[in-house]
C-alpha cells in the first residue's frame, strides 16, 4: 500500500472497538487473568499480551503498530513507544552500549544526545568522540576497535547539515557496528532508515508525529530480531508512555501526509523568499535547490519537512533580539513539528568539539507553520525591519 494509505489504516481494528474507528484510551496498570493458565501464556508472552501496563496498552499498541507499518511493515520491523523522544535515543542507547565501549555521534547532534554522552554514558564507562557532520565514507578513519554504535541524524540539528547516509552504514556493516537513526526532521513519510542501512530507527514522535505541540512521545523501531532487548531496556527505564499521548500519536499520523505536503510547501517558499534577502548570508535547508544537501537530499529523502535555519550578515546581538523577539506569528520557543510556526536562536559555536562553526552572522532557525506564506512573509519582513533599524540604531 502507498503510505498515504497506510497512515490512515494503519493500527485501526474497528472489530476490537465495538466497531468504533478509532482505539480506545486505555488507562490501566492492573490486568486481571481468568485462569492460571491465561496468566502464565501471558507472562510467558508479555510483550505480546497484556499483563501489566508498563508492558503496554491497546492504545499504545495500536500506535505502536501503525509506527511500524509506517517503517516498513509489522512482518520486517516493531516500533516501541516511549514517552519522550529522548527516552527513545537513551533506550537505544544504552541497549548497544557497555562499559568499554565508543559510541560515535555526529558534531551537530541534537544538544540533550551531546549531553547524554558527557555525563550518563561517560559515568557509564563509555566514550564518545564526535565526527564531521558532513561525514561520508571517511568515517571509516574515526572507527576504533571498541567502536559499538554510529549515531546518525539527517539532516543534523540547527545547522541543517547533510551526511551521506548509505556511506556510513555501508561502512558500519563491514565492521558489523550497529547504527541508530535519529529521523525526526524527515519523519519515516519522507525518508526510510532502514531503506539505507540503518539498524534502528528513532522519532521525536513529539514533534510532527503528534503534530499538534499538545504531547510528549517517542517511537524506537528496529528488525524484529533486535526488539527484545530494547524493550526489556525501554521497560528498566519506565519509560510506558501515556495511553493519551500515544492516542494523540495515533490522531497525529493519520494527516501527516497533508501537513507535511503543507510542510514542505511552505518552508520552500519562505526559503526562496529568505534567500533573496540582502540581510541573509545563508539558507540552511536541503529541500532548497543549490543548498550544499540538496543533491543528497534529493537523492535519499522523498521530501523536506519546515525547519530550516539561516545565517544572517553580521549583525550586533541587540539587532537579532529584537528581530527574533518581535515577531506576532513566528513564537520563540523550542521544539518543531506543531502546526504552528516558531522561531529560536541557533547558537552552538562553543558546542563543536570536533569541527568548528564559525559562520559569518548569527544564526536563526524557524519552523515553518500551517499558516498563509503570504502572512508569514510580512511577518518575517516586519522583523528584517527591526533588524535594519536597531542595528543602525547602535
Ligand atoms: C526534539 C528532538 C528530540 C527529543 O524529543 P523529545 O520528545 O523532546 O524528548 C530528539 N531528536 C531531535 C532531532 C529532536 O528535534
Amino acid at each position: 500500500m502507498k503510505k498515504d494509505t497506510t497512515i490512515v489504516n494503519a493500527g485501526r481494528h474497528p472489530d476490537r472497538n465495538h466497531g468504533f474507528v478509532n482505539p480506545s484510551i486505555t488507562r490501566g496498570s492492573t490486568v486481571v487473568f481468568e485462569s492460571m493458565e491465561a496468566f502464565e501464556y501471558a507472562v510467558k508472552n508479555r510483550y505480546d499480551a497484556y499483563i501489566y501496563g508498563r508492558f503496554g496498552t491497546p492504545t499504545s499498541k495500536a500506535f505502536e503498530e501503525a509506527m511500524a507499518e509506517l517503517e516498513g511493515g509489522t512482518d520486517t520491523v516493531r516500533s516501541i513507544a516511549v514517552s519522550s523522544g529522548i527516552g527513545a535515543i537513551t533506550a537505544v542507547l544504552i541497549s548497544h552500549l557497555e562499559a568499554g565501549d565508543h559510541l560515535l555521534a555526529p558534531d551537530n547532534v541534537y544538544g540533550p544526545v551531546r549531553n547524554l554522552s558527557d555525563n550518563l554514558l561517560k559515568r557509564f564507562g563509555v566514550e564518545t568522540s564526535f565526527y564531521d557532520p558532513l561525514a561520508g565514507p571517511a568515517i571509516e578513519e574515526q572507527i576504533r576497535e571498541n567502536t559499538a554504535l554510529i549515531y546518525v541524524e539527517a539532516p543534523g540539528s540547527l545547522t541543517m547539515e547533510m551526511p551521506d547516509v548509505p556511506a556510513i552504514t555501508k561502512v558500519a556493516r563491514g565492521r558489523g557496528i550497529i547504527t541508530a537513526f535519529d529521523n525526526t526532521w524527515a519523519t519515516p513519510y519522507f525518508f526510510q532508515p532502514f531503506e539505507h542501512g540503518i539498524d534502528v530507527s528513532i522519532q521525536a514522535a513529539t514533534k510532527y508525529i503528534v503534530g499538534h505541540s499538545d504531547a510528549m512521545l517517542g517511537v524506537i523501531t528496529m528488525p524484529l530480531k533486535n526488539f527484545e532487548p530494547i524493550k526489556t531496556t525501554a521497560n528498566f527505564l519506565g519509560a510506558c508512555p501515556a495511553p493519551e499521548d500515544c492516542y494523540l500519536g495515533l490522531r497525529g499520523l493519520r494527516t501527516l501526509g497533508v501537513r507535511l505536503r503543507q510542510h514542505q510547501k511552505n518552508a520552500l517558499f519562505v526559503a526562496k523568499w529568505l534567500d533573496d534577502r540582502p540581510e541573509v548570508s545563508r539558507v540552511l535547508y536541503p529541500g532548497l535547490p543549490g543548498n550544499p544537501g540538496h543533491e543528497l537530499w534529493k537523492r535519499d529523502f522523498k521530501g523536506a519537512t519546515g525547519l530550516l535555519s539561516i545565517v544572517l550578515n553580521d549583525y550586533p546581538k541587540k539587532a537579532v533580539d529584537a528581530m527574533i523577539g518581535g515577531y506576532t506569528l513566528f513564537g520563540l520557543g523550542a521544539s518543531f513539528g506543531g502546526y504552528e510556526s516558531l522561531v529560536l536562536p541557533v547558537r552552538v559555536d562553543a558546542l563543536r568539539t570536533a569541527t568548528q562553526w564559525k559562520p559569518e552572522g548569527p544564526g536563526v532557525r524557524f519552523h515553518v507553520g500551517l499558516e498563509d506564506t503570504e502572512d508569514l512573509i510580512a511577518d518575517l519582513k516586519a522583523g528584517f525591519e527591526r533588524l535594519e533599524a536597531a542595528s543602525s540604531g547602535s
